[in-house]
């Protein structure tokens, strides 16, 4: 069924919101089945509350001064259907700044809690997130559209439900290029300049200073987290938790229903609650292999499609560092640093476990779900191995010369990336650290490291020798998975310093570069190029704190 603005029953609840057309934008079609099919809150208010026996609460954008479009990702709109001449109207700045709706378009902010940093902290919910609308692209698949910064909602608490320019910038570009590097993430469309200043201390050391605001459109086919179904659950309100999972099952995870089974039978929802298990094991595993550091794991931001969500002070490794973390907020205890990630989100899984428990008659299947999680991150991280080293198979011995690498990594200072860019031009038949060269950060770090790393080339050597596969075969195997460039912080910080003073450009060349990571690009080999050292220390470079 096609819903719209005006399908609204109640008048009252109708948004205040104009419509607007894009030029070509006629066949653009919105269903909004969340909506639709679940509990909202009865008030469309933006006024800070707990929300009980609702799943979301609709409420409008609010509209800003000067709404435009800086940036937006080509194929993602191709994808959802926006013509390039839709894209480049003033109608799409207002409609993804939030001054305006496309018919078809009913905005709700999702009510989720969440355990953050290890406690359970309540109903957060989307405080300044708005979902404008589900559309349904040409490829017949579902997309939510959703609003970053858009204002207030009942979530807000006290924040003033909008973002800053330099983290929307983040989270536009990282998420692009977490999709070309091949990881399972939220995409985004656009990002659009308000023309508004917004109040941030971005250190929280008592200097809030303006900042320009700035609104992302992100789009995934659903943003729905580990929190949504805790927070039900952790108010005993287990009719509501129900509704979730049984709509969670047949909208995304319909493949799990064989012929005559219901979203309601345990067995079905068994299957489902291991394969966000085994999601999850995979996209973490994906985040190990690229260096990719999310940075605040809390379950309100674990996606049950296993997804990368929410991209907050999340960082990428320079030199590999298992104990590295870029968020200021966690520096003391660095629960969420680069090394503990895959463990914590076993923890996580843990915590939506106890969720669902709430509606299991037998918790076996929970426990069998959080092993698949196991198994599956440990057979995913050992295909990784053996890709990232051109092996055909990755054995015991291969994870324990591994872990003496990441060892020498650490010791000798090493760029990740570099390095194992770099690994496939070591020369077998005379192994040298000479092609490894620009991974090194300091020389004193690299000589005492020097002797260990050549023996570990010299094995290295031989065990590719003795898998006995073609020298071109192994390169691509290895180019397939080790990428030329990520989005390092100083490149996205060097583009945020731009935007700020008025020039955007450099957001479409990165993320035209961002766009062909395993690829050599000539002319744009600085891009991949180990972090100068200015930004060794240099606050959203190395360190990033929540505000955003
Ligand atoms: P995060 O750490 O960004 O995942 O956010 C945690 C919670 O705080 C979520 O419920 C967000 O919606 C909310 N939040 C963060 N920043 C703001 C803001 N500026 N205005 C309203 N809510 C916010
Ligand atoms: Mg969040």
């Amino acid at each position: 069924m096609n819903t719209s603005i005006g399908d609204d029953t109640n008048a009252a609840s109708r948004s205040a919101l104009r419509v607007a057309a894009l030029p070509s934008g006629a066949g653009l079609r919105f269903d909004n089945a969340f909506v639709r099919g679940l509990p909202g809150d009865t008030s469309r208010e933006p006024r800070p509350r707990q929300v009980h026996g609702a799943l979301y609460s609709r409420v409008d954008p609010t509209p800003v001064a000067a709404p435009r479009l800086i940036a937006h990702s080509a194929e993602v709109a191709t994808l959802l259907g926006f013509s390039a001449d839709a894209v480049a109207s003033q109608a799409f700045a207002e409609v993804f700044a939030g001054n305006a709706l496309l018919a078809g378009m009913q905005p709700y902010a999702a009510a989720y809690g969440g355990h953050q940093f290890g406690q359970w902290a309540g109903q957060l919910g989307d405080g300044r997130a708005i979902t404008l609308g589900e559309l349904i692209a040409g490829d017949g698949l579902r997309y939510e559209l959703q609003l970053k910064g858009a204002g207030r909602t009942a979530y807000a608490r006290s924040a003033d439900g909008r973002a800053v320019l330099r983290s929307s910038i983040r989270e536009f570009l990282c998420s692009e290029t977490m999709h070309h590097l091949g990881v399972p993430t939220t995409r985004a469309l656009c990002l659009v300049t308000t023309g508004e200043d917004v109040i941030r201390d971005m250190f929280y050391d008592g200097n809030p200073r303006p900042e320009p605001g700035a609104i992302v459109c992100r789009v995934a086919p659903s943003f729905l987290r580990f929190g949504n179904f805790e927070l039900p659950a952790s108010r005993d309100d287990l009719a509501l938790l129900n509704k979730l999972i049984d709509f969670t099952i047949a909208q995304y995870f319909s493949h799990l229903l064989s012929a005559g089974a219901s979203a309601a039978d345990e067995a079905v929802r068994g299957a489902w609650f291991a394969e966000v298990c085994e999601r999850t094991a995979r996209m973490v595993a994906h985040w190990m292999r690229v260096g990719f550091v999310h940075g605040v794991m809390n379950t309100d931001n674990m996606s049950v499609l296993g997804l990368t969500i929410d991209y907050g002070p999340y960082g990428w490794l320079d030199d590999f560092d298992r104990n590295w973390t870029p968020n200021t907020t966690d520096a003391q205890s660095r629960r969420y640093r680069f090394g503990q990630q895959p463990q914590i989100a076993y923890w996580n899984l843990g915590r939506l476990a106890n969720a669902l428990a709430t509606v299991f008659a037998s918790h076996d299947a929970l426990y069998a779900g959080l092993q698949r999680f196991v198994d599956t991150y440990v057979e995913a991280d050992r295909s990784n191995i053996a890709a990232k080293l051109g092996l055909a198979e990755c054995t015991d011995e291969d994870v324990e010369s591994t872990n003496a690498l990441y060892a020498l990594l650490e010791r000798g200072e090493i760029d990740m990336t570099l390095f194992w860019r770099g690994l496939s031009d070591v020369d077998l038949d005379s192994p040298r650290l000479d092609c490894l060269a620009p991974a090194f950060y300091d020389d004193m770090r690299r000589d005492a490291v020097a002797q260990p790393l050549g023996e570990w080339l010299r094995n290295y050597a031989l065990r590719v020798r003795r898998d006995g596969r073609s020298a071109a075969e192994r390169r691509a195997q290895m180019h397939a998975v080790n990428p030329c460039c990520v989005l390092r912080n100083y490149l996205a910080q060097e583009a945020i310093d731009l935007a700020e003073q008025g020039d955007y450009r450099r957001i479409d060349e990165l993320l035209e570069v961002m766009r062909h990571p395993y690829d050599e690009q000539p002319g744009r080999e600085h891009f991949g190029a180990r972090r100068p050292d200015w930004a060794r220390s240099r606050a959203g470079c190395s360190m990033l704190s929540c505000s955003s």
